[in-house]
């Protein structure tokens, strides 16, 4: 006999608590990952850890499992918390603490379901605890802890998977995210000719040739033209998001700088082709600094040769992501919008504008995901996650795995 969810939701708050009082700043997940193989071990079930951090728990047999995925690791706290990041609280209901929402949350209501279900019933289950999600710096970013999972552990699996990351409409109703935006990130350099701030006349200031390429970004940005998304039900228009949000050039007021440069962070939206934008964007580039060479030309002579630009990628750019139409897919959201249809009243589907793991574990391991998960405040100050969508979820990873192989 399985538990009640009342008392498996109290067990998941309590998890969410310990999880959260235990910092996983991205990098260092070490301690997290072993508390939670320790208390998969302490439920009974078979666990370890594998090279890098994750940790991995299977259950049951058959030919298909369902496969709970979820990420271990936080971004850095930011300046401005009223509160102790790692010292979570409960008011109301709302529990803070730094990665509440973004996903302990949603990996302790995960490993709570799994471990409840892998002790009552014999259905085929996977849960997968893995670090290094939240990227930020390229190096990481490479070695994300799902990549490898995808590589080893989950190479030739036959499972279809439920990614914990937040699926909160702005309502506090659970949705059902089935895609979302993939990412082309990208650093110019732009060079100019250095030159003494008393004689700008023989210089080429970096800083005003990279203004003109950045100028031709933004102005390469469509936001009249929003790509209709398929099979959504909820905010299915989206506009392809593009932002320069780090500009570095010069060091002192008297020096002509001969370098600028800036990163560039575009979303591709499902339907958008990477390798395309590739092109789009590289001959852009080319095309603003010829323009400026031939411009510059009869000032300059020969030092004109000189003015260039360089567009070099940054971390891991992937392609957008959605749901296959496989039967084994359709299986797993038709179990879903039931579960979800009964907790709600509805049942939306929605597209996400941010990335997640289900894109890697779809490309790397050929598992279909759905994004499924009680968060709705990701990278904030003072970082909530609403006690209401917890609930539910934990109900709702119970009934997904239950509905499915009946
Ligand atoms: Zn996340």
């Amino acid at each position: 006999m399985c538990r009640d969810y009342e008392e498996l939701y109290r067990e998941a708050v309590e998890l969410t608590r310990r999880l959260v009082s235990i910092p996983s700043v991205i990098g260092s997940e070490e301690e997290i990952s072993k508390f939670l193989a320790d208390w998969l071990a302490d439920k009974g079930l078979m666990v370890r850890r594998d090279e890098v951090g994750n940790v991995i728990s299977m259950s049951g047999e058959g030919p298909l499992y369902l496969l709970y995925n979820g990420h271990m690791d936080t971004v850095p706290p930011q300046p401005g918390w009223t509160k102790d990041p790692f010292d979570p609280v409960i008011e109301g209901d709302k529990l803070y603490g730094l990665g509440s929402s973004d996903m302990k949350g949603g990996l302790a209501a995960m490993a709570v379901a799994y471990a409840e279900l892998a002790n009552c019933t014999h259905l085929p289950l996977m849960y997968t605890a893995v670090v290094r999600e939240e990227g930020g710096d390229d190096t990481l970013e490479n070695m994300r802890g799902a990549l490898h999972l995808a590589k080893t552990f989950l190479q030739g699996k036959k499972a279809v998977g439920i990614v914990g990351e937040g699926s909160v409409d702005k309502d506090g109703k659970l949705i059902i995210r089935i895609g979302h935006n993939g990412k082309l990130r990208m650093k110019i350099k732009v060079r100019g000719v250095a030159g003494h701030g008393s004689r700008p006349d023989y210089a080429v200031n970096a800083i005003y040739l990279a203004m003109e390429v950045v100028r031709a970004f933004k102005e390469s940005y469509d936001y009249t033209n929003p790509i209709k998304i398929p099979k959504v039900t909820l905010d299915s228009e989206i506009r392809p998001p593009l932002s320069i949000n780090v500009f570095r050039a010069g060091g002192a007021i008297n020096q002509i700088p001969s370098e600028a440069e800036f990163l560039v962070d575009r979303r591709i939206v499902y339907g958008e082709d990477i390798e395309e934008l590739r092109r789009r964007y590289s001959s852009l580039v080319e095309h603003v600094i010829e323009g400026l060479r031939q411009e510059l030309a009869p000032r300059l002579g020969e030092l004109g040769r000189d003015i260039g630009a360089d567009v070099e990628e940054i971390g891991m750019n992937r392609p957008p992501y959605m749901l296959p139409d496989t039967e084994e897919a359709t299986r797993l959201l038709n179990a879903a919008k039931k579960v979800v249809k009964d907790l709600e009243g509805k049942v939306e589907l929605s597209y996400g504008t941010g990335y997640t793991d289900a894109e890697i574990l779809w490309s790397f391991a050929g598992i279909p995901s759905i994004i499924l998960g009680p968060g709705a405040r990701a990278h904030v100050q003072d970082e909530y996650l609403d006690l209401d969508p917890l609930k539910k979820v934990v109900r709702a990873y119970m009934d997904i795995p239950r509905l499915m192989f009946r």
